[in-house]
């Protein structure tokens, strides 16, 4: 008898996109072979939890009859591509999901492997060595991730990344984008030569220009990366070990031409933005919360029952679709506007509509999975949410402060996979129970947190809030943008010393 050895599956979805149609195939798929329902990752893939074993080829034969696959979404390759939130909202955001996604495919390995295990292709008998341009015999040191933010929102979190393009738009129209190399979230407990790191600005290129330069990067890292200390072996760390002249230099030698100077941009934000918008050709996209990207029917939730109503009504509406944000968020995008009202009223019907009425803290929290399903976890993260939130939504009650925009973020190791290093308040788990508490990031995704307190408990976690909430609520200023972010007023008034570096932009 073979024990139920259960898996988790993560799909490929660059920039997060599905149709209605691959939306109820999904849905079939989770119910029919998952436990815990649909969940959103924060690089806008699905993951399907608790596949046991004997089922793992038939859920990959339904993902793949809905025209979507797995592969490279795991492994020392280049992961899922994410991208700014909703390319409907304008033209330069579709054309920056089109480079994307063209990139996704330009950077996928050419081995028919996937196609043999898990589809049934026959092996080419006596085939010669399977021919890996871009990733050669023997792939990346690690895994590799690419995003592209459409400015002023970094929903992307685009210095989180190995790879990163920032769109430039000049007079409503995308002319190339600022590339960034070298940033990275996860760091191991206890061992200072490894860090979260935020990418350095390279310089920009025009959107002819990106594909070669992408896989330029993606070379430079699989020749020069580290692949004696796996711990090493991120990008992030062949940029310090080798210079970022040195790195710079070969990735222009290989691609073949030198980068112009970075162009002008700003960013405004790094959450999402909940609600209604509206796109140029007057169609609506709906973005709701989906907290900590789980989304499932249980006691008295029907999120799954909801969205798989609103899927089956948009299964005929020509380009509607269903798009995860890299906040762990659902937008259903480019909706006529005489179906606003019936998609209103299944959000309001199965509870989905928690955007109207969430504290700020809550619509920007994020949690990474971490038990029971991560095998890396130190502590809780999505479970134990819902009950952090409540506790520091109750410090901020008390503190009139529940209109504050506080980001908060947890991991369950220190992986980083929630981002938690760009969180103004940030837990990374350390053992049950137990956390490191980082203080002081901004909103926008440009300044990387501090270590706070390590390695302490809910009570302590608390009481460590609680005076430093009480001092913003009487003393945070303002700025041309508005009321002081937490982040910023740790900073400003030294309660949090400042990072090493950040991106003075
Ligand atoms: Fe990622 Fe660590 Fe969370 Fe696992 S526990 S999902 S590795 S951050």
């Amino acid at each position: 008898l073979e024990p139920a050895h259960s898996f988790m599956i993560r799909t490929r979805t660059p920039g997060g996109v599905v149709t209605p149609r691959q939306w109820l195939q999904l849905d079939a798929i989770a119910t029919t072979y998952a436990e815990r329902g649909l969940r959103i990752t924060t690089r806008q893939a699905f993951q399907f939890h608790g596949v046991i074993k004997s089922d793992l080829k038939k859920t990959m034969q339904a993902i793949n009859a809905a025209m979507i696959d797995t592969i490279a979404a795991c492994g020392d390759v280049t992961r899922n591509i994410a991208v700014a939130a909703n390319p409907q909202v304008s033209a330069v955001h579709a054309r920056v999901h089109a480079d994307a996604a063209g990139l996704s495919t330009h950077l996928l390995p050419r081995t028919r492997a996937y196609h043999e295990i898990w589809l049934d292709e026959q092996p080419v008998v006596a085939a010669p060595a399977e021919d890996e341009p871009i990733y050669g015999q023997t792939y990346l040191p690690r895994k590799f991730k690419i995003g592209f933010a459409v400015p002023p929102r970094n929903d992307v979190d685009v210095f989180s990344q190995d790879l990163g393009f920032i769109a430039i738009v000049e007079d409503g129209a995308l002319v190339g984008y600022n590339a960034t190399i070298g940033g990275g979230m996860g760091m191991t407990h206890g061992d200072p030569d490894t860090y979260p790191r935020l990418g350095d600005v390279l310089g920009f290129l025009e959107p002819s220009q990106l594909v070669v330069f992408a896989e330029a990067v993606v070379t430079t890292q699989r020749d020069f990366g580290n692949r004696q200390a796996r711990k090493r072996a991120r990008l992030k760390y062949t940029v310090d070990d080798h210079g970022l002249d040195t790195i710079r230099a070969e990735i222009e030698r290989r691609a073949g031409f030198a980068l112009a100077p970075a162009r002008a941009f700003g960013f405004e934000h790094n959450g999402d933005r909940f609600g209604w918008t509206e796109g140029e050709d007057g169609r609506g996209h709906l973005t709701l919360r989906i907290v900590a990207g789980r989304i499932v029917d249980g006691e008295g939730v029907t999120h799954l029952t909801g969205l798989r109503e609103i899927a089956a009504e948009l299964e005929a509406v020509d380009g509607a679709e269903f798009r995860m944000t890299p906040n762990q968020n659902l937008t259903i995008a480019n909706i006529p506007p005489e179906l606003r009202a019936s998609i209103d009223a299944r959000v309001a019907r199965h509870g989905l509509d928690g955007h109207r009425s969430a504290s700020p803290l809550r619509l920007n929290a994020l949690a990474c999975v971490a038990l029971p399903t991560c095998g890396l976890a130190m502590a809780e993260a999505e479970r134990y949410l819902p009950r952090l939130l409540d506790e520091v939504e109750g410090l901020l009650g008390r503190h009139g402060l529940l209109d504050a925009p506080i980001h908060l973020r947890i991991s369950g190791c220190p992986n980083g996979c929630s981002r938690p290093y760009l969180g103004e308040i940030a837990l990374v788990g350390k053992a049950p129970g137990r956390y490191n508490l980082m203080l002081g990031a901004d909103h926008r995704g440009q300044r990387l947190n501090t270590l706070y307190r390590e390695n302490i408990d809910e009570a302590a976690i608390l009481e460590a809030l609680d005076p430093l909430l009480a001092r913003y609520a009487t003393e945070r200023g303002t700025t041309p943008h508005g009321t002081e972010g937490f982040g910023d007023f740790l900073l400003r008034t030294g309660v949090v010393a400042p990072p090493a570096r950040r991106i003075d932009i």
